[in-house]
């Protein structure tokens, strides 16, 4: 008797000792999994960050500090490229809510002004000769607050992109502050794409742009230029500073290579100027530079800035 329940003991021993073996195994076994996926997800974003592309894919990437900026500086070189057979691509910048058409657009300042001291008071649109009020117009957003005017410059830039021939899928935006980037902001996206495009041509605004935010998209492209990261950019003198500005830069024009493409700038400019509120389309870049528009409208082309000729 004695012996048998000591065989039983030993038994119900064994089992438990074999059990917690296999759960303290297994434990093991799924930490080490897990690692080994862990590191396959991060090997993964790593690829995904990465070469994308070969010099046969003739890839341009241009950084657009704002949303019209692609229209009223870069549309006839997008055009251009386009018809070459070159892939492009175009990355915004900033949604551009702080814009000051926000407040024309709503007619009146409020808190979240910049000068939200004059909250309440009246701003006036020289577009429509009006004081705007975004109820009895019925806009889609009614009071547009900093982030509908965000979102909705966002959907004029892709649709600006589209009349140009550039798909949805080549389009891609961040929301920096504008007036407010930050050089660090700035080398962390262009370093994205000079990552993931290493053989692409790559196309902003000239380092000597009166706006900071052009100027420093230029300076730190010229920066990867430098280190020898990406071939020679091609640098743009914005429409602001090649037609109106009283600092003179010596610029080379470039006219539309197809005269067929006059048709898309229209369009595209026409996003920009496109006045339907209860819709959602608030032409927010017409509210923003209107002599800008009209000019490009008027005349399309583009000015490359020779830089050293600058200095
Ligand atoms: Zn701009
Ligand atoms: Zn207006």
């Amino acid at each position: 008797m004695i012996s048998r329940k000591r065989m039983f003991i030993a038994i119900i021993f064994s089992c438990t000792l074999l059990l917690s073996l296999f759960f303290i195994f297994k434990g093991k076994f799924q930490v080490v999994s897990e690692a080994i996926s862990n590191e396959n997800v991060s090997e993964a974003i790593l690829n995904e960050n990465k070469v994308e592309s070969s010099p046969k894919d003739h890839d341009v990437i241009y950084f657009s500090p704002h949303a019209d900026d692609e229209m009223l500086t870069y549309s006839v070189s997008i055009l251009n490229d386009i018809r070459d057979g070159k892939k492009v691509h175009l990355v915004l910048i900033s949604d551009g809510d702080r814009s000051f058409a926000r407040e024309m657009i709503n007619g009146k300042y409020d808190y979240e002004s910049l000068h939200f001291e004059r909250a309440g008071k009246k701003v006036f649109c020289k577009i429509h000769h009006t004081y705007h009020d975004p109820e009895k117009e019925k806009y889609k957003d009614g009071w547009l607050s900093r982030f509908e005017v965000g979102q909705a410059r966002i959907r004029e830039f892709y649709k600006a992109a589209e009349f140009m021939g550039v798909p949805q899928e080549r389009v891609e935006v961040f929301t920096l502050k504008n007036d407010k980037y930050t050089v660090n902001e700035v080398r962390s996206i262009i370093r994205l794409y000079v990552e993931r495009y290493p053989h692409a041509e790559f196309k902003t605004m000239s380092k000597f742009d009166k706006h900071p935010d052009h100027a420093k998209l230029g300076k730190v492209l010229e920066e990867f230029y430098l280190a020898k990261k990406i071939k020679k950019p091609t640098f743009f003198l914005s429409n602001y500073m090649a037609r109106f500005s009283k600092k003179h830069l010596v610029g080379h024009r470039v006219y539309l290579k197809d005269s067929a493409d006059r048709n898309k700038v229209k369009q595209g400019l026409n996003v920009y100027r496109t006045w339907k509120p209860q819709e959602g389309w608030y032409g927010l870049g017409i509210h923003s530079v209107p002599s800008q528009f009209e000019s490009m409208y008027k005349n399309p082309y583009t000015m490359i800035d020779i830089s050293d000729a600058n200095k």
